[in-house]
Order: structure tokens, then C-alpha cells, then sequence
């Protein structure tokens, strides 16, 4: 039934604003700084670069000492790491690319526009101010914000703090996730499997989404569906982690203890949501612990984590950007049966003829997790929506989800 679904957007902002920021912080050097969240904004202590420096190996001159068809002596010579002393008048300084521009030189000229004779060097090219100098302080100005609090740090942060001199970054302790998954008919890979049996999907799926958000994983034993059994594991995963991500059990019948645990022995705050796949979804606690209890098939899994548990999680990280941007994109498939539940559809982009469009995999059953590994993101149908061939969709690539 519709009525008892919560629509995506609010169940998302019910559960952010349960989201408890992760309390302590960390000093790692910056080599070890990968994939961590700042818990400071790191300031501009100097100009970078900190000087007038050229952008090509050539020649540095003031435009005003030049006279076309001159030849201009070379007075100087200013390897890169060098301190230069003021040009002087009337000559030019042979540079290199990076090396400081000297005093009393207002451009650079490359060294393939110059012949260099007896009596100096000659220009085949205009000479104007300004060419080839990257400027003090262009890439970042003193006492400017280099970086914000909550950023996430990828390589080019980590360069960029290189650049200002920071060798040790304070970032946020790592959120740390249990990851429990239920099922009596569960089978550890590795194992043989026995009649009515699979094997256990989420555990690995949950392990790797994870691993990519930047969390510590507390990986439990598969849970076998017995109430008793299921409370006090969930409490026993509630001391170790700051959150519990479970899977299954969590739907209608009388073998899903997650969402029974929660209502008897916790909190349940939120239970079915209008999201295709994934409709069961429960959110709640136990032992203080937030659980986000993920539906059982393997498909949903995925969706429901990455739509709705990411923001969760970024938040509970102090991230900057909770939301992933979409791409608005035209589709190249049909759906004819509008849903009351908004649809994340397994897809990806296509281009032919300079022409990009987002593709849906053949079978999005919820238990087909191949369309997954076929797609490269996640495209929204809207609820009671049909989509015809060249209608504009919001396509979330699984990077932009996962970052
Ligand atoms: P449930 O919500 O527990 O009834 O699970 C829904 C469906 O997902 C059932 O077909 C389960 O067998 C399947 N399922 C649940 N957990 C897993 C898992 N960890 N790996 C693979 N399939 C699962
Ligand atoms: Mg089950």
C-alpha cells in the first residue's frame, strides 16, 4: 500500500536528522591522509606560488628595453631553486620553466621564438608584458581558505595541502559499521551448498560499499532468523559500532526478527519506504546504536545503500557534501507502468555520435545483482511516472553516489 510508504526524500531527511556527527578527531601525516574527512578548514599561510615565476624555459626581459630586430645580451643565468638578482637594464636572463622572474622583468619569452647570436638574442615573436609569468599568489592567496572543514580528502587535496606546507592533517576518526547479515538460508563462500541454500551476497557487497566510503568495517557472523538470537547480537554489534547495517529481515513475514527486534527491544522510527527496489527498509536503534536495516535482496542492497544510507553516513562522517549530483540525461528506454515508488533504475551511459544517453539493464528484479555490475550508475523514475524514449532522467553515476 502506498499510504504507509515514506516517500525517498523524507525518509532521507528523517534519518539525517538523526544522524549523530562522529565525535573525536585524528593527526595523520598526509601521506596516510587518503579518503579521510578534514575536521579543519586549513587557512593559506603564504602566497602560492610564493613568487612571480616562468611558465616556459626562455628568456625574461622588460618589454620597454626591447627594440625589434636588437639583439639583447644575456646578463644572467636563473636556474629553478635559485634566488634572482635584479634583471639588469637593457639585457635579458636566460630562465627556466619555474624559476622566479628577477626584479625589473615584465615577461618572459619562450626559448623556441629565440635565435641566440654573438651579440645576444633575437626575438621572432611579439613582445608584449605579461607573457609567460605565473603570478604570486595565483593558485592560492594568502590568508585565504585552501580547503574547508568536512571536505573529503583525494589526491589533489592531498597535494594541494603539499603545496601550503601542511605535512599532518587532522581528520575525523573513521566511522565504524557492523554489518550483519540474516538469513537461515545463508552460505559463507567457500562452502558447499546444501538444499534451499545461497550464498551469502550482502556481507561482500555491504564489505566493499563500505570499504569505498571510507568506514571501518565490524564484520558479524551471518544471523541465523531466531528472535532471541537476533536481539542479542544486535545489541552485542550496538557496543562495538557507532552504526549497524543489517540485511534481511526486515520485510512482513514471521522469520524477519530485525525490524520485530528494533520495535521491541530499541527504537523503530522509520519502517517502508516509497523506493523501487527496496521498499522494507527500517531505521531505527537499539542499546542507542542507530540501525539502518537494509532489505534482503541483493539489488536492493546496494540501491538502498547507496540512496539512502550515503547521506546517513556522510553526515555522521561531518561531510561537506551529503547529496550526490545527478546528470540530467536522456534515456534511451521506456517504462510504461508508472510505480507509486520512486525507481532507481540500474543503468548506464551510452554515447554514439557524440551523443550521450543512459541505457536501463534488461531485468531490474531486485534480486538480480548482475544489472549492477553491467550498469555504471543509477537512474531515477520518479513516482507515477511513465518515461518515453528521449525524456530527460537524473542519472547518479555509482562514483558520484559512492564518493
Ligand atoms: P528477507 O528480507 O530476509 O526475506 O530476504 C529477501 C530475499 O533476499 C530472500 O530471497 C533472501 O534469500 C535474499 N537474501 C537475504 N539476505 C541475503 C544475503 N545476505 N545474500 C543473498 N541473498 C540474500
Ligand atoms: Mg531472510
Amino acid at each position: 500500500m502506498a499510504a504507509n510508504l515514506t516517500p525517498v526524500e523524507e525518509a532521507i531527511a528523517h534519518l539525517l536528522n538523526k544522524a549523530p556527527v562522529i565525535e573525536g578527531t585524528q593527526v595523520l601525516p598526509l601521506t596516510e591522509s587518503l579518503g579521510r574527512i578534514l575536521a579543519q578548514g586549513y587557512q593559506v599561510p603564504a602566497d602560492v606560488p610564493p613568487a612571480d615565476n616562468s611558465a616556459v624555459d626562455g628568456y625574461a626581459l622588460r618589454v620597454e628595453d626591447y627594440t625589434a630586430g636588437q639583439p639583447l645580451t644575456i646578463s644572467d643565468r636563473i636556474p629553478a631553486g635559485s634566488a634572482p638578482s635584479p634583471l639588469k637594464p637593457g639585457t635579458a636572463a636566460r630562465i627556466f620553466t619555474g624559476s622566479e622572474v628577477p626584479a625589473g622583468a615584465d615577461t618572459v619569452i619562450m626559448q623556441e621564438r629565440v635565435e641566440v647570436t654573438d651579440n645576444g638574442i633575437v626575438i621572432s615573436a611579439e613582445v608584449k608584458p605579461d607573457q609567460n609569468i605565473r603570478r604570486r599568489g595565483q593558485d592560492l592567496a594568502e590568508g585565504s581558505l585552501a580547503l574547508a572543514k568536512g571536505t573529503k580528502i583525494r589526491a589533489q587535496e592531498m597535494g594541494l595541502l603539499a603545496s601550503i606546507g601542511v605535512a599532518e592533517v587532522t581528520v575525523m576518526k573513521k566511522l565504524r559499521v557492523a554489518i550483519l547479515s540474516t538469513g537461515d538460508e545463508l552460505v559463507d563462500p567457500g562452502m558447499p551448498l546444501g538444499p534451499g541454500q545461497i550464498y551469502n551476497t550482502n556481507r561482500f557487497t555491504l564489505l566493499g560499499l563500505l570499504a569505498e566510503a571510507g568506514c571501518d568495517v565490524v564484520l558479524c557472523e551471518t544471523l541465523r532468523d531466531e528472535r532471541d538470537l537476533t536481539r542479542e547480537t544486535l545489541e552485542r554489534a550496538a557496543s562495538k559500532a557507532d552504526l549497524i547495517i543489517t540485511s534481511g529481515g526486515v520485510s512482513v513475514g514471521e522469520e524477519d526478527h530485525v525490524r520485530a527486534v528494533l520495535e521491541e527491544a530499541g527504537e523503530l522510527s522509520l519502517w517502508r519506504m516509497a523506493i523501487k527496489p527496496g521498499k522494507p527498509l527500517a531505521f531505527g536503534s537499539i542499546s542507542g546504536t542507530p540501525v539502518l536495516g537494509l532489505p534482503g535482496n541483493p539489488a536492493a542492497v546496494l540501491v538502498t545503500f547507496l540512496i539512502v544510507g550515503m547521506p546517513y553516513i556522510r553526515t555522521c562522517q561531518g561531510r561537506l557534501q551529503v547529496y550526490p549530483v545527478g546528470q540530467p540525461l536522456p534515456s534511451m528506454f521506456e517504462v510504461t507502468s508508472p510505480s507509486v515508488r520512486k525507481e532507481f533504475v540500474r543503468a548506464r551511459t551510452e554515447t554514439a555520435d557524440d551523443n550521450t544517453r543512459v541505457n536501463a539493464f534488461s531485468n531490474q528484479s531486485s534480486g538480480v545483482l548482475s544489472s549492477a555490475c553491467w550498469a555504471s550508475g543509477l537512474a531515477v523514475v520518479p513516482e507515477h511516472t511513465t518515461v518515453a524514449e528521449g525524456d530527460t532522467l537524473t542519472f547518479y553515476p555509482f562514483t558520484e553516489l559512492l564518493s
